[in-house]
C-alpha cells in the first residue's frame, strides 16, 4: 500500500502507542476518583497539559479536551451562540465564517441559520482558495460575535491569513461593546505551522490528535481564559462543565506523547513533506502534462497537494489506483460518502468536470521516495490507459 492521505488520518506513532497501553493497564482509573488510583490518573492527565500547554505556550487550564476535532468545532461555534443567546435573547448573533471551511464548521453554521438561533456571513476565497483578511472586517456588524476561519484548508491546503484576520479582530474589539471571539480550525496546521493561540490572537482553537501520529477519539479546544461559552452536554463538572464526561487518561497521555514527539521534529518533518511534495508535483508533470495543480503552489501546506487530472473518468481512476494500492482522496473523508462533488473546489468557481477530476495527494512523516515514484508510475500508467 502506497498511503498518501495523511490529511484523513496518521497513523499512531509507534511511541505513542507504548505510551498509552501503561494507561490501559496500570494507571487506568477514573481521574476524578478520589482515592489513589485516581489520584495517579489525575496526575498523569496534568502532565498531559503541561506539555500541550508548553507546546502551545498557554495555561494547562486552557485546555479542553473533547473527542475530536468535529466537537471541538461544535463547542466552539454552539457554546458561543447559546452563551450570547442567554445573556440578551433580541436579535440573532452575527458569525462570519467562510465558504471553504470543514463540515463540522459549516454544517454547524446552516443549522443555527436555519434555526434562526444566528446569522451567517460565509465569506468567499480567491481563486486560490485563499480568504481576503479584509472581507471579513468588512462584514463585521454591531451584533457579530464570532469569526470562524480554518488555518489550512483538508482539501486544498492553502494557508488562510489567520494570523492577520486576529489582528484586526483585535483592533476592532477596542471600540466595542461585545467582544468578537476568534476561532480557528487548526487540525491541517498542527504539524507544521505555529499554531499558538497567543501568536493568532485567537480565543477558540481546536485541535484534533488523529492528525498528529496521535489516537482518534481525542482532540481539544483551546479556550483563552476570562472567554465565556456554555456547555453542550450536561451531567458532569469535569473540566469546568464546559466538556463533561469521565476523562479517557489512555487517549490523552497518547495526545500529549504525539505532541511532544512533535515538538523534538517539526523542522525536519516539514522539509521532508516539502521535499516529497516537489518530488511528486514534479514527476507527475513530466508524466501526464495535462495536469493542473488547484491553487498557487506557493501558498500550501508543505503536505498537500490538490491536482485535476482532466479527460477520464474519476470514478475509474480512484478505483484503478486503488486496486494498486494507492491511497488518495477526492475530497474530505468526512464527505467522501456522498455523492456530490466537493463544496471546496466549487466555492472556487471550478466547473464540474474540474471539481469530480480533482485528487487530493497528502504526505506524511513515513512516506518515502520510493514511494512516490511507484505511485507517479502506477497514476500515469492508469491516466494513460484511461484516457486511450
Ligand atoms: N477540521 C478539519 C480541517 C479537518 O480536516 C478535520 C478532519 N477531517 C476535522 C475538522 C474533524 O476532525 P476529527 O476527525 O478529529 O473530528
Amino acid at each position: 500500500m502506497i498511503y498518501l492521505d495523511y490529511s484523513a488520518t496518521t497513523p499512531v506513532d509507534k511511541k505513542v502507542a507504548k505510551e498509552m497501553e501503561k494507561y490501559l493497564y496500570h494507571i487506568f482509573a477514573n481521574p476524578s476518583s478520589v482515592h489513589r488510583a485516581g489520584t495517579s490518573a489525575l496526575i498523569v492527565i496534568d502532565k498531559a497539559k503541561d506539555t500541550i500547554s508548553n507546546y502551545l505556550k498557554c495555561q494547562s487550564d486552557e485546555i479542553y479536551f473533547t473527542s475530536g476535532a468535529t466537537e471541538s468545532n461544535n463547542l466552539a461555534i454552539q457554546g458561543t451562540i447559546k452563551y450570547y443567546r442567554s445573556k440578551s435573547g433580541k436579535k440573532p448573533p452575527h458569525i462570519i465564517t467562510t465558504s471553504i471551511e470543514h463540515p463540522s464548521v459549516l454544517e454547524v453554521c446552516k443549522y443555527l441559520e436555519k434555526t434562526r438561533q444566528a446569522e451567517i456571513t460565509y465569506i468567499r476565497p480567491d481563486s486560490n482558495s485563499i480568504i481576503n483578511a479584509e472581507d471579513i472586517e468588512k462584514h463585521i456588524k454591531e451584533n457579530t460575535v464570532l469569526v470562524s476561519v480554518m488555518y489550512v484548508n483538508n482539501e486544498t491546503g492553502a494557508v488562510q491569513p489567520v494570523k492577520k484576520i486576529g489582528k484586526i479582530i483585535a483592533k476592532n474589539n477596542k471600540n466595542r461593546k461585545i467582544p468578537i471571539y476568534f476561532h480557528i480550525d487548526a487540525v491541517q496546521a498542527f504539524l507544521y505551522f505555529d499554531v499558538k493561540p497567543m501568536h493568532l490572537k485567537a480565543d477558540l482553537v481546536s485541535f484534533s490528535a488523529h492528525k498528529i501520529y496521535g489516537p482518534k477519539g481525542i482532540g481539544m479546544l483551546y479556550k483563552q481564559e476570562g472567554i465565556a461559552i456554555d456547555p453542550l452536554m450536561y451531567g458532569g463538572s469535569q473540566q469546568k462543565g464546559i466538556r463533561p464526561g469521565t476523562l479517557p487518561v489512555h487517549l490523552i497521555a497518547g495526545f500529549a506523547k504525539a505532541v511532544e514527539l512533535l515538538s523534538n521534529r517539526k523542522e525536519k518533518d516539514i522539509q521532508k513533506v516539502a521535499d516529497l511534495k516537489k518530488l511528486l508535483i514534479q514527476k507527475l508533470k513530466e508524466k501526464i502534462p495535462d495536469i493542473i495543480i488547484n491553487g498557487d503552489v506557493n501558498l500550501l501546506s508543505p503536505a498537500i497537494v490538490n491536482i485535476y487530472f482532466p479527460n477520464i473518468d474519476p470514478e475509474a481512476f480512484m478505483t484503478a489506483l486503488d486496486l494498486e494500492g494507492v491511497c488518495i482522496s477526492r475530497g474530505s473523508a468526512c464527505a467522501a460518502g456522498a455523492i456530490y462533488p466537493s463544496s471546496v473546489l466549487r466555492s472556487l468557481g471550478y466547473d464540474k468536470e474540474r471539481v469530480q477530476n480533482s485528487f487530493r495527494f497528502s504526505l506524511g512523516r513515513y512516506t518515502t521516495k520510493s514511494e512516490i515514484i511507484q505511485a507517479v508510475d502506477i497514476i500515469a500508467k492508469n491516466y494513460n490507459k484511461l484516457l486511450s
